[in-house]
């Protein structure tokens, strides 16, 4: 599939154009391994070594949709991978925090990053499922390995009033995303979606 092929079919799932424009913006084969550049249109998830995955584009921008991030947002993305995800919310925000515990895809990330002329991400190797304190807290938290029976306590801590967190999370074998607004009064809890991604560890 071309790329424009790609960016046609999220439309009637995607209606946010600032979400459609950013996947336009991002080139997701700076992101894919040499090897399978020539997929980077089709749209699937791909893996990129380490056992570990690029997420499927269009469950990408649905995620980046649902997170209803405006230009000074300060974004966490936990599990950050090949970047790409990061990258496409770092076009709709002010800053992106990516932690990735592999520290060789940490890196790899960076690098492709750079590549893509993206400057406005800071990616960090280590557990994410801790969040990251010292930069706490979030306008947005974007969750992209899938926790057992709840959401990481240590992410919803982290989470401004009037934060957005989605995570994915296996609760009995039934893995879902899972919405988590801040309010004054307390958090709002939503599922969304069936999906499947890698296991936080
Ligand atoms: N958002 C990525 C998808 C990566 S797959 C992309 O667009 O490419 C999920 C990633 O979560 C993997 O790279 C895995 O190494 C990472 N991961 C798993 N557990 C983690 C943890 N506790 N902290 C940080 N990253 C973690």
């Amino acid at each position: 599939m071309e790329r424009e092929e790609l960016l046609a079919s999220l439309s009637p799932r995607v209606t946010d154009e600032r979400v459609l424009a950013a996947a336009a913006a991002v080139p997701r084969e700076l992101f894919v391994p040499p090897a399978l550049q020539r997929l980077a249109y089709v749209d699937r998830p791909l893996p990129i070594g380490g056992g570990q995955t690029i997420s499927q584009p269009s469950l990408v921008a649905r995620m980046c949709e649902q997170l209803e991030l405006s230009d000074d947002d300060v974004v966490l993305d936990v599990g950050t991978g090949s970047g790409y995800h990061a990258a496409l919310l770092s076009r709709l925000c002010r800053h992106v925090y990516g932690v990735e515990l592999d520290a060789e895809l940490a890196a790899q990330a960076a690098r492709s990053l750079e590549l893509a002329g993206i400057e406005n991400i800071t990616v960090v190797a280590g557990d994410g499922s801790a969040g990251l304190p010292e930069r706490a807290p979030f306008d947005a938290i974007n969750v992209a390995a899938t926790a057992t029976g709840e959401v990481p306590a240590a992410l919803e801590r982290q989470l401004a009033v009037g934060g957005r967190l989605i995570a994915p999370v296996d609760c009995d074998g039934h893995e879902h995303l899972h919405f988590v607004r801040r309010t004054r009064d307390g958090l709002e809890r939503t599922l969304l979606d069936a999906v499947r991604f890698v296991p936080l560890r």
